[in-house]
């Protein structure tokens, strides 16, 4: 009798969570494919005529897929046109073509110098962009070259170095998942996968494996396995009921108030970017924004006002009533925008936030006269970012004062919000009392969390020094807590500690009655209150 042949052994690979979930299927493994190849023209100035028309054409398909798109997505792409509408790149393959390069040996050189220098980049911001100029650099190519769109077999767990925005976007992946050797828990894909429950892993590393494997993810707790044995799949069997479990249980209390075990109300608000966002969010699952960012505003250059009042009119408008709280610009550290922040050797530590806005108030006054006409369209509240002495706040609030005074003089209908600060400076969480001017505070706990540990948060060799958890952190939380019960002052907490279902109870027992949660978490984060008994005396 013919002995059959035994499965090959199980490949491990660990790598971070991007996208909890779980997927099972064959390896997908992407390869350039079959390339048609660049036919020359006969002379440079034709090869680089072609070029351009490659980009022209690239530029309409990228500027047609953001026309489709919404939310973040249309925002990745507008990244991308902007990019591709730019001529450095096209300009400096020029040269490389009169020196005799072949256009699309030109263009992949230029582009791939870029990529190489976004990835050596100390700021994640572009790091977490190298796939947006992958994605160009293809797409160009292609165009050169007559070849089509990389097509991925539904159903299977893609393997590669790392995937582009727009490969991510043109894919079902309804039952399959990704898997990257490189990549970005921060890269817009990640962002894109989050929001799309695609199950997500990243920085699994190098090792050969064949394309049509069988896998199993696990992208909740970042594993993923080729030729999986018995044990192995029922491991992983568990862990996906345990996760739907899991999922069915937030549907279940997300349209509930959130209370404790012990009957304690908390507030969970919910933290937003894009207006876009809350079109996939029902405000009746929230008590309100409690953080919404506006830095993407700034994603393609300063954005005027009103660009800013439509973004923040609309969330007003889509809140009907309940509070909104807007954070003022928050550049610098790790967002760097083009024309706004400086150049500094510790960003963290440098010219961000409130402190930038404050050197640079020309910029803030466009968004302080934004905030100001969006007021009368909702319940407003403004918030500043990385105040470190109370004496930022007075300078706002005096510029605040003073545009006030100008639309009023202009007959321009506006309302002045209530102005708080975020708690994401150890010298605000020590002494809270001094910043008595703030009318709320909301703690931002991965910012706090990084400079009470002096433990970078975007590290991932640091992970475990940078814990929200730490008692050090949450001693200070602690005492905001106490500080706001006391002098009547709310106090929130919009760090992404405040989505982590595990850090709930921690963060309730220091005093905590408000979260600000990611859109995501919300269901999650009331299933967890509600199993926490704020009587108990363990912690
Ligand atoms: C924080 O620091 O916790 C926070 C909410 O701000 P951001 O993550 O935008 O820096
Ligand atoms: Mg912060």
């Amino acid at each position: 009798m013919m002995q059959a042949e035994p499965s090959p052994a199980e490949i491990r690979f660990t790598g971070l969570s991007a996208s909890a979930g779980f997927a099972a299927g064959p390896v997908f493994c992407a390869s350039r494919g079959e390339r048609g190849a660049y036919v020359r023209h006969k002379s440079p100035d034709a090869d680089y005529a072609h070029l351009v028309a490659s980009i022209e054409a690239a530029l309409e398909t990228t500027a047609g897929m953001m026309e489709k798109a919404s939310g973040d997505a249309a925002d990745i792409l507008e990244f991308q046109v902007a990019m591709l509408g730019d001529d450095t790149f096209a300009e400096a393959a020029r040269a490389l073509i009169e020196a005799g390069s072949a256009a699309d040996i030109a263009w992949s050189q230029v582009l791939d110098q870029e990529i190489e220098n976004y990835a050596q980049s100390e700021e994640e911001y572009f790091r977490a962009r190298t796939a947006d100029l992958t994605d160009i650099r293809d797409r160009v190519l292609r165009a050169l070259r007559g070849d089509s769109e990389v097509m991925i077999t539904p159903g299977t767990i893609y393997l590669a170095d790392d995937i582009t925005p727009s490969a991510f976007l043109v894919h079902d992946w309804t039952g399959g998942g990704i898997a990257l050797r490189q990549g970005s828990t921060t890269s817009h894909v990640a962002m894109l996968a989050r929001q799309r429950g695609v199950p997500m892993i990243v920085g699994v590393g190098g090792g050969r494996v064949d394309a049509g494997s069988p896998s199993i993810l696990d992208a909740k707790a970042g594993v993923f396995v080729v030729w999986p044995d018995d044990a192995t799949v029922r491991a992983w069997k568990d862990g996906r009921a345990d996760f739907e479990a899991a999922a069915t249980v937030a549907a279940r209390f997300a349209p509930r108030p959130a209370r404790t075990a012990d009957g304690t109300a908390i507030s969970v608000h919910v933290n937003i970017a894009d207006p876009a966002e809350t079109d996939q969010i029902d405000v009746g699952h929230v008590d309100g924004v409690g953080l919404m960012r506006t830095e993407f505003l700034y994603n393609s250059g300063l954005p005027d006002e009103e660009t800013q009042y439509r973004a923040y009119r609309k969330v007003l408008e889509w809140a009907a009533g309940k509070p909104v709280t807007i954070r003022t610009a928050d550049a610098g550290g790790d967002k760097p925008v083009p024309g706004f922040t400086i150049e500094e050797s510790n960003p963290f530590l440098g010219v961000r936030g409130i402190r930038l806005c404050l050197a640079m108030p020309e910029i803030f006054r466009v968004q302080i006269r934004a905030l100001l006409r969006a007021g009368v369209h909702g319940n407003l509240k403004i918030m500043l970012p990385m105040v470190a002495v109370p004496s930022e706040i007075d300078q706002a609030r005096a510029l605040f004062d003073e545009e006030m005074a100008k639309l009023a003089m202009a007959g321009t209908a506006f309302a002045m919000p209530k102005l708080g600060i975020m708690v994401e400076v150890p010298s605000v969480a020590i002494t809270p009392e001094r910043f008595s001017a703030a009318s709320f505070l909301s703690i931002g706990s991965n910012d706090l969390t990084q400079y009470v540990l002096a433990a970078s948060r975007d590290s991932g060799a640091l992970a475990a020094i940078a814990r929200t958890d730490d008692p050090a952190v949450l001693s200070l939380i602690s005492n905001v807590a106490a500080y706001g019960a006391r002098s009547d002052v709310p106090v929130s907490l919009c760090g992404d500690a405040a989505s982590d279902p595990t850090l709930v109870k921690p963060l309730l027992k220091a005093g905590l009655r408000s979260l600000s949660v990611a859109a995501s978490r919300i269901g999650l984060v009331k299933a967890a209150i509600a199993g926490i008994d704020l009587g108990d005396r363990q912690t």
